[in-house]
């Protein structure tokens, strides 16, 4: 059986084979053109004006945008179209899924195909080849997703290894050549192939529930990969440690803390690894408390400490609940013990209708720092939401200043590194925000 008959087999949510292969024309409704028109690349079920239908188009057409290596299994190339029926641009469309279409370009007149995403993939590696200069054994995003174009993609390159995490139903689909190209363009030692599992189960995927190892140049799994930040020696740890095993986005946010405190003490709250509060420590502070939930996050900053050889006696960790143990302040050393405090806590605000829960989630955490801290004291705070705006963050921190009765300045203002980009149309993807509060 040929590729295309094996497309063709595999559609079973259509109805008739007939059309398996034939393209949609989706009309959006007159509310959801601008932003496809500016570069937006989401377009969420109730902005498609009407159902679905197949576009007019020559077979010509259809042929390339169903030739290999492109899997069209859970989705369907789309044609978006104004609500009178001219053409906007291309893109993705998944029947099962609240986010229906996810745009791949505004160029009506040249449709999706292989091509385009090989060019895709190319383009964002090259994009960050000047960072990713004499840093061999640095940990860097390769792809973001559709900040770089490519849905539901994200690529990490942690020293030799490579994370790939796939969120959407198309880059699942078509895992296989995806992987391929990135290990020709980067050629990694081992590749981690991580599915996200609910982000996947949205799209009507039912993916595994474990991640595979893939070792295209070395027998046998490596799991415990180092990587080099900031001049210091971490373990990576796709698989068993959080999200693709390393956090490479506050790269650059570690470095400006450990710029600020020398002879200082300093608390790293939610420190999972230790990334702050170790690169303070080597940038001198006099001592630092790395605080988390999580046990093996705990003995991951010990075995980071080992491997750095940063004295241990400078160091402490607290095992607990942070939102509770700030609350009461019952730290074993009090709020107010630290000249230097870092916030870090995960995701507080999982979707955009969650957004004031959130908002009040933030406000309250932030709240009780603001309250313990000693005047004169530094607070790096940070959301890593994006559902939550750089405005909407900073509106909680004010609220919490202001309940605190504290004169607050903010003296640095952070987001992800430059491996993360933020298309300007697609605010979402500036899910970092940061602020380093002097507290009077
Ligand atoms: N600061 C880290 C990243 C933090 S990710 C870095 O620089 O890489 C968020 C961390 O918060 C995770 O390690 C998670 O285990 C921890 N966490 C989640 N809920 C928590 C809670 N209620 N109390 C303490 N830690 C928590």
């Amino acid at each position: 059986m040929n590729k295309h008959a094996q497309n063709q087999s595999v559609q079973n949510t259509t109805p008739k084979d007939q059309s398996a292969r034939q393209i949609l024309e989706l009309r959006l409704s007159p509310k959801g053109i601008k932003p496809v028109r500016n570069g937006h690349p989401w377009v969420f079920r109730n902005a498609l004006g009407t159902a679905p239908r197949a576009a007019g188009l020559p077979g010509a057409v259809i042929e390339m945008v169903h030739a290999p290596p492109l899997v069209w299994h859970h989705t369907r190339p789309a044609l978006a179209c104004d609500p009178s029926g001219r053409p906007l641009g291309w893109g993705i469309y998944n029947g099962s899924s609240r986010l229906a279409l996810r745009m791949i370009t505004r160029n009506p007149e040249i449709p999706i195909r292989g091509e385009t995403f090989f060019q895709l993939l190319r383009d964002a590696v090259d994009r960050r080849e000047n960072l990713r200069r004499d840093h061999s054994e640095g940990a860097f995003r390769l792809v973001f997703g559709e900040a770089d174009g490519f849905p539901g993609l994200v690529a990490d390159l942690l020293g030799r290894t490579l994370v790939l995490e796939i969120s959407s139903a198309f880059a699942w689909d078509n895992r296989q050549w995806i992987q391929e190209e990135l290990v020709r363009l980067t050629d990694p030692l081992r590749v981690y192939l991580a599915p996200d599992r609910e982000m996947l189960r949205r799209e009507g995927v039912t993916a595994p529930l474990q991640g595979q190892w893939s070792n295209p140049q070395e027998e046998g799994g490596d799991a415990r990969g180092i990587v080099e930040e900031n001049g210091l020696s971490w373990y990576a740890l796709p698989g068993t440690g959080q999200k693709t095993g390393f956090y490479c986005d506050q790269r650059e946010n570690r470095r400006w803390v450990a710029g600020q405190a020398r002879g200082l003490r300093v608390l790293d709250a939610f420190c999972y690894h230790g990334g702050f509060g170790l690169t303070a420590l080597a940038g001198g502070a006099a001592s630092v408390v790395c605080a988390d939930s999580s046990a093996s996050a705990l003995q991951l900053v010990e075995a980071n400490r080992d491997l750095q050889q940063a004295p241990a006696e400078r160091l402490h960790t607290v095992r607990g609940d942070l939102f509770e143990l700030l609350r009461n302040n019952a730290l074993p050393q009090g709020l107010e013990s630290f000249d230097l405090v870092v916030l870090d806590p995960p995701k507080l605000v999982p979707a955009r209708q969650h957004r004031d829960a959130g908002l009040r989630a933030y406000k309250d955490l932030n709240l009780v720092a603001l309250q313990g801290m000693r005047k004169g004291g530094l607070l790096v705070t940070f959301s890593c939401s994006g559902a939550i705006s750089r405005d909407d963050f900073r509106t909680a921190l004010a609220w919490a200043a202001a309940d605190a009765g504290k004169t607050v300045r903010i003296e640095g203002q952070f987001t992800q590194g430059p491996d993360h980009p933020v298309p300007l149309h697609f605010p979402e993807a500036e899910y970092l925000k940061g602020f380093a509060l002097r507290v009077d």
